[in-house]
């Protein structure tokens, strides 16, 4: 007798799963849409997670080459993620973890771990279903704790890709299994507008969804990316030809700041149509006062000041995502324009710095990796402190500053940090002890958050507003501890140390007008309703720095009179 599986009742999931795939082209923001519509859900009440899942063999994006992936974001219980998990926090003030970005390699690892362990019991181990099962498990698993209303899983890549066709295979089974209003999937796509024809092309988002419908997923929502208005014809034909309601065709039209994206998407009806398909109360209002308080703030800005990014990875925005955000949040809270100009740390010698650096607000050094563009850096960093120009050094930042000060006021000629230089008779920076025994490259920095305790006093516990505070991490190299004497002396000291460890977490210049250096990374904890007080700090010093180079100014003018 023939049983027809599908009558049997499907279970009612805690959580609800919202899918987001990509067609036509990778660089649709994805990311940014997802996090818009978790920004609108849980303005209206509901308990939102993002998850990233990305079709790569790599383990984590942590060995991954910034210009190959951008900034690898890593997340308070120290896993090295993929940036996209940093506009998730960003947009919704609520921290990710490791189980929200799951790779292929990840997976793979996983099932070939429990193969040699012998968990499969002599069967052959497959891409269906052990794979997908496992993949399942993950995607399944931040709905099943109890703490979220809505999961939203964002698919890396685009359809058609070989690689992710596992996940698009274990969506279709989740969407068989679970009840039909239990999950939903938004398909972002690109309408090209063609000059010539003076048209928005729409073939190129068929193709996408009819190559999701021969993987077995049928689109709810399809949200097309367009730099012109679609017409109520247009979404008709899109309607019609790509098998969705006409109220589920979603125009998203190019804006100038990713953080109008949420109400953009609102006046569409997002939100509305996700929660009526979901079959989840719409009653509750939505409230983004902050968010709009915020937008008005960003858009109106009363001064504008230029700060100075010094990097070597500068031709990739991508690469400082975080910084980047975090110098908008800054700007917004101090009600001014950051404008962030960024330089390149291996073109900056002694000859040019002041001709780069003379005319900034301010300037802040970034983490980093590896020896090519440091000696710019020192020399960047030897400009601010001789200068009086607010400086702000993150991590590898923060080491070129030890280093600079080392060479230049303590005397140490050739102080250096053993990752660049092994063989440096003044280690100023040095490997911590517990790395030093680490082969693997992969997950084995100092990752995440750690407690750090701050001098009272200090500029930073000024900043901050309290001596207790908890930061995240990615680093193998520290201080050197042995030479604290030394700096405290000559005036750099350590205003903040991880209390357990003794590790110096933050060195400041008190008598410079805003010279402060950390070992952890600020950017990754600011948020649009967060903005960091770091950076805060950073933004208002280049304002008074701005204001006094004027008066400086004024006064020549009428002296010279
Ligand atoms: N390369 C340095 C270290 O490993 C700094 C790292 C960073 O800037 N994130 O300590």
């Amino acid at each position: 007798m023939q049983r027809d599986v599908r009558t049997f009742a499907k279970p009612s999931a805690m959580a609800k799963y919202i899918f987001v795939t990509g067609g036509v082209t990778s660089s649709l923001g994805k990311g940014i849409f997802a996090a818009s519509l978790a920004k609108l859900l849980q303005s209206r009440g509901y308990r939102v997670t993002i998850q990233k899942f990305d079709p790569y063999i790599n383990v984590d994006p942590g060995t991954l080459n910034p210009y190959e992936h951008g900034e690898c974001y890593v997340t308070e219980d120290g896993a090295e993620t993929d940036l996209d998990l940093g506009h998730y926090e960003r947009f919704l003030n609520v921290p990710t973890s490791q189980a929200n970005n799951v790779t292929t390699g990840r997976v793979y690892q996983y099932v070939i771990s429990k193969e040699r362990e012998g968990a499969y019991l002599g069967k052959t181990v497959q891409v269906i279903p052990h794979i997908t099962d496992e993949i399942k498990r993950r995607m399944l698993l931040l709905g099943e704790t109890g703490e979220y209303d809505i999961v939203i899983t964002e698919i890396g890549g685009t359809i058609g890709d070989i690689e992710a066709q596992p996940f698009i295979e274990t969506v279709r089974q989740i969407r068989w299994e679970l009840e039909e209003h239990d999950t939903l999937i938004c398909h972002l796509t690109l309408l090209p507008y063609l000059k010539s024809a003076k048209e928005i092309k729409t073939k190129p988002t068929q193709h996408s969804v009819k190559e999701l419908q021969a993987l077995g997923v049928m689109p709810d929502i399809l949200v097309c990316r367009t730099e012109m208005p679609l017409s109520d014809e247009l979404r008709k034909k899109l309607a019609l030809f790509c098998n969705v309601e006409r109220g589920s065709v979603i125009q998203a039209l190019d804006v100038d700041t990713i953080y109008e994206v949420p109400l953009e998407m609102q006046k569409e009806n997002l939100d509305t149509t996700v929660l009526r398909k979901l079959h989840l109360p719409g009653d509750k209002p939505s409230d983004l006062t902050k968010w709009n308080e915020f937008l008005h703030t960003l858009r109106n800005p009363r001064d504008t000041v230029r700060i100075g990014l010094v990097g070597k990875y500068i031709e990739l925005q991508d690469a400082y995502k975080s910084i980047h955000e975090a110098f908008i949040h800054a700007g917004v809270a101090n009600q001014v324009k950051v404008q962030v100009e960024p330089i390149h740390s291996e073109y900056i010698d002694e000859e040019n710095v002041a001709e780069k650096l003379g005319q900034l607000h301010a300037v802040l050094v970034a983490p980093g990796f590896g020896h090519r563009g440091v000696e710019g850096k020192i020399t960047a960093i030897r400009y601010v402190r001789e200068n009086g120009i607010p400086f702000f050094g993150i991590c590898l930042g923060l080491q070129c500053a030890v280093i600079e000060f080392a060479r230049n006021v303590l005397g140490m000629k050739n102080a250096h940090s053993t990752e660049m230089d092994p063989d440096t008779p003044h280690p100023v920076i040095d490997m911590m002890e517990e790395q030093k025994k680490i082969v693997n490259k992969g997950g084995t920095m100092r990752l995440g958050a750690y407690r750090c305790e701050l001098q009272s006093g200090s500029l930073a516990a000024s900043l901050y507003g309290t001596t207790q505070i908890s930061e995240r991490h990615r680093h193998r190299y520290e201080f050197n501890n042995r030479y604290m004497t030394q700096f405290e002396e000559a005036g750099m000291t350590a205003s903040g140390r991880n209390p357990d460890s003794g590790l110096v977490e933050v060195m400041e210049i008190p008598a410079h007008p805003f010279f402060i250096g950390v070992q952890y990374h600020p950017e990754l904890k600011s948020t649009v309703e967060n903005p960091h007080p770091l950076f805060v700090g950073l933004v208002r010093a280049a304002l008074e720095r701005k204001k006094k180079v004027a008066g400086i100014d004024l006064l020549a003018t009428v002296r010279s009179a």
